[in-house]
């Protein structure tokens, strides 16, 4: 039956793991993993996430099936954090809302609701971007393009070919944008940037979906990472969103994310859910019940919340210290390039500039492994190895 299949490629992020695990050298550092990592490069669960998990095993739970759009009280909960207690949309239940398995299960509802609803439209998404978001797109026959995003001189922002770009998509076209701490680049839009790609969008009838997969992760605060969502819902965007729990709560193998779709009215968010459970119930009938325990858990507890918050910031905090840690080390190294970049860029990920045959080196001469493109994943980085990651950066872009 299957002589005609032919080997697919690797997933690129998962060769950079599998060349890290056949090193041998003490001093190899992997960059290309995109999960927390703490201190001494261990992973991280979280103090609340380890209560939460407690009280759900006291509370002897039953193992019964969640209805097909999960759990609703974590629904409600995390439309909550995304947007805000005091969310129009959420009071005066405009909104449809179902569980999905992490972020890029969202993302998946999210592109097969577009097919089947807003057929004939083309999604646009950033360049470069995560590369999942193009085949998930292609994958439900959504036709993708993207818009100017990455500027590699500056290893900034592009503004004027992003708006140009999204002014230029035809009217009424999908709209994707990372909510905070872009992936791959670390590069995000300004608040009066943001602001203008708003006024476009409207201008343009385009609709806008926003992968929200980092709240909290980016500047240690829920509320300053969602500024530029809540900022669109106040400009009276109908916005759709993908939440992801996978780095904010440390809930990676959890899978547990949430969709949302903004509407007009309460009747038409009850018709929006209806539509998402039909297209929901063959693809995997209902989802898991565990991550949503645990993240209903610490949302509804105060207490729960607060630590939280304390611990997402204390993520977010370190990975900010290590990239000035690394600044600081590769000027002591006699590095003389303008590396600001690398503290103006934020949240997991970092677009170092180096180049192809430079990542080569690293991995071949020094043991440090990352993706071609020069992303590093700051989480990889600790005190213990800042500074020869640094040493080694130096060495190979010396000129
Ligand atoms: N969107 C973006 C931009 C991401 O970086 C990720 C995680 N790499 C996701 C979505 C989804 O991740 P998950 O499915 O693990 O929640």
């Amino acid at each position: 039956w299957w002589a005609n299949v032919q080997k697919g490629p690797e997933d690129p992020i998962l060769g950079v793991s599998i060349a890290y695990n056949k090193d041998t050298s003490p001093s190899k550092i992997n960059l290309g993993v995109g999960a927390y990592r703490d201190e001494n490069g261990k992973p991280y669960v979280l103090e609340c996430v380890k209560k939460a998990d407690k009280k759900i095993y006291e509370a002897n739970v039953d193992h019964e099936y969640a209805p097909i759009v999960g759990v609703a009280a974590f629904n409600q909960l995390a439309a909550q954090l995304a947007l805000g207690e005091d969310c129009k949309h959420i009071k005066e239940k405009r909104i449809a809302t179902v569980q999905s398995i992490s972020g890029t299960g969202a993302l998946r509802i999210a592109a097969d609701f577009f097919a089947r609803f807003l057929k004939g439209k083309t999604a646009y998404v950033p360049n470069p971007t995560w590369g999942n978001h193009n085949v998930i797109f292609a994958d439900a026959g959504i036709p993708v393009k993207s818009y100017g995003y990455y500027n590699p001189s500056t290893c900034g922002l592009n503004f004027d070919a992003m708006s140009k770009d999204i002014t230029a998509a035809p009217e009424g076209s999908i709209i994707l944008l990372h909510a905070c701490a872009h992936n791959p680049t670390g590069v995000d839009p300004t608040t009066e940037q943001w602001k203008k790609i708003s006024q476009i969008c409207k201008e343009r009838g385009h609709f806008v979906l926003f992968d929200f997969a980092y709240q909290g992760f980016a500047s240690g605060s829920p509320e300053k990472d969602a500024a530029a969502v809540r900022m669109f819902v106040e400009d009276g965007h109908n916005i759709a969103l993908c939440q992801s729990f996978a780095k904010n709560f440390g809930l990676y193998g959890e899978r547990i994310g949430a969709f949302s779709i903004l509407t007009e009215s309460p009747e038409q968010a009850l018709n929006v859910e209806s539509q998402l459970k039909i297209l929901i119930r063959p693809m995997y009938s209902n989802p898991p019940v565990y991550g949503a325990r645990l993240v209903q858990a610490i949302l509804k507890d105060k207490e729960l919340t607060n630590e939280w918050r304390s611990e997402v910031k204390g993520m977010a905090d370190r990975i900010i210290n290590m990239r000035e840690q690394l600044v600081k080390y590769l000027k002591k190294h006699g590095s003389t390039r303008d590396w600001s970049h690398i503290t103006t860029q934020i949240g997991m990920f970092c677009f170092t500039g180096l180049t192809p045959e430079q990542v080569d080196r690293l991995a071949n001469e020094y043991h440090i492994y990352l993706t071609r493109n020069g992303r590093i994943s700051i989480a990889g980085i600790n005190s213990t190895n800042v500074e020869y990651l640094a040493k080694a950066m130096a060495a190979v872009t010396k000129d």
